[in-house]
């Protein structure tokens, strides 16, 4: 059979989201032909070009669009330090924001191409913000239209803009698709929607597909997994023929027993993703914010994995533990994940990866960080943790040698004393497997940070101790410490983004 896979537009632009990835390795090993496309970042890659930036007038950014998407995909660094003394690109809005000491500290004399990178970004957010007031009110850079899904108490504002001329973004969307359907003729078109962001993209791309070929149309992904449950609006089938729920179609206004069997689809620790005929080479590599945990979420091309499927811990009382993708654990060997590990470097040509877990089991961890060092690799990975007493010092000190760069944790792992019980964590055991964390920088005047003898994660851990006096936490509140902090909010905003089912 004939599959097209599609992230329908808009995602981040730093590197592919792996749903397709996933997908193409299992249907790929069942002997199917299989091609997948990002539409996200042929989209931006089309829009963010001196063609469409002329037609809209603006000739400047034009001009300048080409060399700076070189430099941000790493294909010209030696634009940086022209960037970086601000002689070369047109300030707009998104410039009046910049803040010259925290330009200094954050890059100070010779982070030029760090400097350049976040200047650069800027450049592409105000080009973006001009696309968004002058020509299509749905784009932005990371989601298209998200307005019109996020926390919608029904479908109608989607379905009436829906039933709207397609917009000029829309256009463009719908040219590539044609492009991609017309040159393979699928059979099946699966459509992933991991985030609200991604589902106007998704019912548009459903709906041409509809009227315009013969393929069966399954949406499935995150979005769907999480908000779907209760969906009874019979409408949602003028844009695909099945809505795939925990591996099963779900039949739209019907009860769980009323799933009807589909393809069956392997738990993704059971797959190795496949990269390929993805355009690698497009992804850019944006700086949206400084702080430095931030920045690995826009930054650089990780390879996303998934370690483990669903939660191991899978009992905080806030959390919804029905869904699959978090009640349903299942760890695999962790020389499955080292083989899967060494298969995607060597199709990507990148060694970071970000694993997409819900919150990482340390003994699995541990394992897959004996079994990388075993091999000998040199890699670098990061992904979210919970707060965890597991996370001794020695763990901590294996995981920083085998490669752990930087790690996110929910702040709801943090619970009021009252609520610990819930969570099993106590602040005071938890250690951080982050060697960096020795290399605080501080902004001058910050006070030194409470250090429990014993380990350096304790400085990160500083301003959340609870058992501290208030003051001491604001006192001690360092850098790394506000990163995580950051991390963990936004977390908590995109709830259900990380380790969301394919
Ligand atoms: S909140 Fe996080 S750690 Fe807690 S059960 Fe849910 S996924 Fe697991």
């Amino acid at each position: 059979m004939r599959i097209l896979l599609i992230t329908p537009p808009l995602t981040q632009l730093n590197t592919p989201y792996p749903a397709t990835a996933y997908l193409k390795g299992f249907y790929a090993g069942q002997g199917n032909e299989v091609r997948q496309v990002d539409l996200g970042i042929e989209v931006v890659d089309r829009v963010l070009s001196a063609t469409f930036l002329s037609s809209i007038g603006l000739t400047e950014q034009a001009r300048l669009i080409e060399p700076v998407k070189r430099f941000l995909r790493g294909q010209d660094d030696t634009l940086g330090p022209r960037i970086a003394n601000r002689s070369l690109l047109p300030e707009g809005k998104r410039f009046e924001q910049l803040d010259e000491d925290n330009m200094e500290w954050s890059f100070g004399v010779s982070g030029t191409t760090d400097k350049a990178m976040h200047l650069a970004t800027l450049f592409i957010e105000d080009i973006a913000d001009h696309i968004r007031e002058n020509v299509d009110s749905h784009f932005d850079l990371v989601r298209y239209a998200e307005y019109l899904s996020n926390d919608a108490p029904t479908f109608d504002p989607l379905y009436a803009e829906l039933q709207q001329t397609p917009s000029p973004i829309d256009r463009l969307m719908l040219q590539l698709l044609e492009e991609y359907v017309s040159g393979f003729s699928p059979e099946k078109v699966c459509l992933t929607v991991p985030f609200p962001g991604c589902l106007y993209g998704a019912l548009r791309c459903g709906q041409w597909l509809k009227a315009h070929t013969n393929a069966t149309v399954e949406i499935g992904g995150g979005f769907p997994n999480t908000e779907w449950r209760q969906l009874s609006d019979q409408r949602i089938y003028e844009f695909c023929h099945k809505v795939i729920v925990d591996s099963e179609e779900w039949v739209v206004g019907s009860t769980r027993a009323q799933m009807l069997p589909t393809t069956h689809y392997p738990l993704p620790t059971e797959i190795c993703p496949d990269f390929s005929d993805l355009p690698l080479e497009k992804y850019l590599s944006l700086t949206e914010m400084t702080n430095p945990m931030h920045r690995l979420w826009s930054q650089g091309r990780w390879n996303k994995l998934v370690m483990a499927h669903g939660c191991y811990w899978h009992r905080c009382a806030f959390c919804d533990t029905s869904l699959d993708y978090i009640g349903n654990y299942h760890a695999p060997k962790a020389t499955t994940v080292v083989d899967h590990m060494e298969r995607v470097m060597a199709q990507t040509g990148r060694t970071g990866f970000h694993f997409v877990d819900e919150a990482l089991p340390p003994k699995l961890l541990r394992e897959v960080a004996e079994e990388i060092l075993k091999r000998g690799l040199a890699v670098s990975f990061w992904g979210n943790i919970r707060f965890e007493k597991a996370y001794t010092a020695e763990l901590c000190d294996l995981l920083a040698e085998a490669g752990m760069v930087a790690d996110t944790a929910d702040r709801r792992g943090l619970p009021p004393p009252a609520r610990r019980r819930h969570h099993g964590a106590h602040l005071p055991h938890v250690r951080l497997p982050h060697r960096d964390a020795a290399r605080v920088r501080r902004r001058p005047g910050d006070r030194a940070p409470h250090v429990r003898r014993g380990h350096r994660a304790e400085r990160i851990l500083a301003p959340l101790r609870h058992d501290l006096p208030l003051a001491q936490r604001h006192q001690s509140r360092s850098l790394w410490g506000q990163a995580y902090i950051l991390g963990a909010k936004s977390i908590l905003q995109q709830r259900g983004r990380l380790g969301a089912r394919l």
